[in-house]
């Protein structure tokens, strides 16, 4: 994702890690407001995915991605759903194809249904009910996940007609009771179909507006898989171009030399003994380097904020601004010490693209004076 990013701002994309609060689609060029800028732009690509629905169950947070999972055919073929019984819940076309789908790595799959039908297509629902490895459990809800380790280990399951409350050992839970797409801030906007997925015209990425398009997941309720988000990015892409070409909007970005970039894509980490002893400032909220650290253990009278982080992790990119925030909020009662992984600095180039890499973005430590 890294290099992606590169390759992008390599050819003049500026990206910001904002949140889009507002867009107003009414005049041209359209306004996109985020939390710290207002954009004017001629064209716009939309890509905001789509939300997987949860059930809110009590436990659901505590086995997420330890069993429970929203994409069967994503996380089906994990290790730790192989030869073992499994559970989907759901009864529409979604729920029968990926029961039917896990019975290739599972052992058995239940199917629970709230209702005594299935809303699937009656080919879906054939091909469910003549298949042996797969038990469909009428008028059944899921009150809770349990589970004594880190992983589920079961279903606490009850009968809507009967009230009969039970438990099912199964160690996946595939939850296929459908999606909600991003697109609240284009509601009254833009044309979306009766869930909210934004319309697109056949075999294209143009929304009901001129010079909008869409991408992804947030217009596509059937695939929603990366390669299709990725395919639909590219038509979009092009689309917008030819659009603001055939209405002389373009402006031409060319390739910025690569020292130019390099600031942005690949931060340069500090080496703490690069910084100058004369350089620290304890009046200062921020400070790096072994000197520093070892002045402010000593001479600091504020609460001393560590920061780990690995240079290639990007919720630690993600978490930034927001941690930018609160140092500037507590500027005069916070020091910061900013530590960068020297292991880890090369890793991207190290490794390639498919290491493991560590980080420590839930460890920024706050700890009191000595
Ligand atoms: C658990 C799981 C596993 C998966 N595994 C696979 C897999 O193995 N293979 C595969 O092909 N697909 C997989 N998928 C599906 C794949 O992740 C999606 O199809 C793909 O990510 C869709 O891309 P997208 O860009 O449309 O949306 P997303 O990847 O969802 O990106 C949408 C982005 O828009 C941002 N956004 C939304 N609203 C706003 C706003 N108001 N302002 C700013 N930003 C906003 C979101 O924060 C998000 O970053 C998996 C999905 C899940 C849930």
């Amino acid at each position: 994702m890294e290099r992606l990013k590169a390759q992008a701002i390599r050819w003049g994309t500026e990206c910001y890690t904002e949140d889009v609060l507002a867009v107003d689609l009414s005049q041209r060029p359209f306004t996109v407001r985020a939390d710290e800028r207002e954009i004017k732009t001629h064209s716009l690509i939309i890509a905001t995915g789509a939300t997987a629905k949860r059930l809110g169950l009590p436990c659901e947070n505590q086995f997420w991605s330890h069993g429970i999972s929203a994409c069967a055919i994503c996380d089906g073929a994990s290790p730790i759903f192989h030869g073992q019984d499994l559970a989907v819940i759901g009864g529409g076309d979604s729920a029968a194809e990926e029961a039917v789908y896990l019975t290739k790595y599972g052992s058995h799959v239940h199917l629970l249904v709230r209702r005594d039908t299935l809303r699937a297509s009656k080919a879906m629902q054939d091909r469910v009910l003549a298949n042996p490895r797969i038990t469909v459990h009428w008028n059944t809800e899921a009150l809770d996940v349990f589970g004594s380790g880190k992983y589920m280990e079961g279903l606490k399951l009850r009968n809507l007609q009967t009230g009969a409350v039970t438990d099912l050992a199964v160690k996946g839970l595939f939850y296929a009771i459908g999606h909600t797409p991003n697109t609240q801030l284009f509601q009254g906007q833009l044309d979306l179909d009766e869930v909210g997925y934004l319309v697109v015209k056949p075999g294209t990425v143009e929304t009901s507006l001129e010079g909008v398009y869409a991408a992804g997941d947030v217009q596509d309720h059937e695939y929603r898989q990366a390669i299709t988000a990725a395919g639909t990015g590219c038509m979009a892409a092009m689309a917008a171009e030819r659009w603001l070409s055939s209405h002389h909007l373009i402006a031409e970005h060319h390739q910025k030399p690569a020292d130019e970039i390099q600031p942005q894509t690949q931060p340069k980490a500090q080496s703490p003994g690069l910084i100058p002893e004369n350089a620290f400032d304890l009046s200062q909220a921020r400070h790096r380097g072994g000197y520093a650290l070892r002045r402010l253990f000593h001479e600091s009278d504020r609460v001393l904020m560590v920061k780990y982080v690995s240079p290639t992790c990007g919720p630690c990119k993600q978490l930034q601004p927001i941690l930018n925030k609160v140092i500037d909020e507590y500027e005069t009662q916070i020091h910061l010490w900013n530590w960068t992984s020297p292991k880890t600095r090369n890793w991207p180039v190290r490794r390639g693209l498919w290491g493991r890499q560590r980080c420590n973005s839930s460890k920024i430590r706050k700890c009191s004076q000595k």
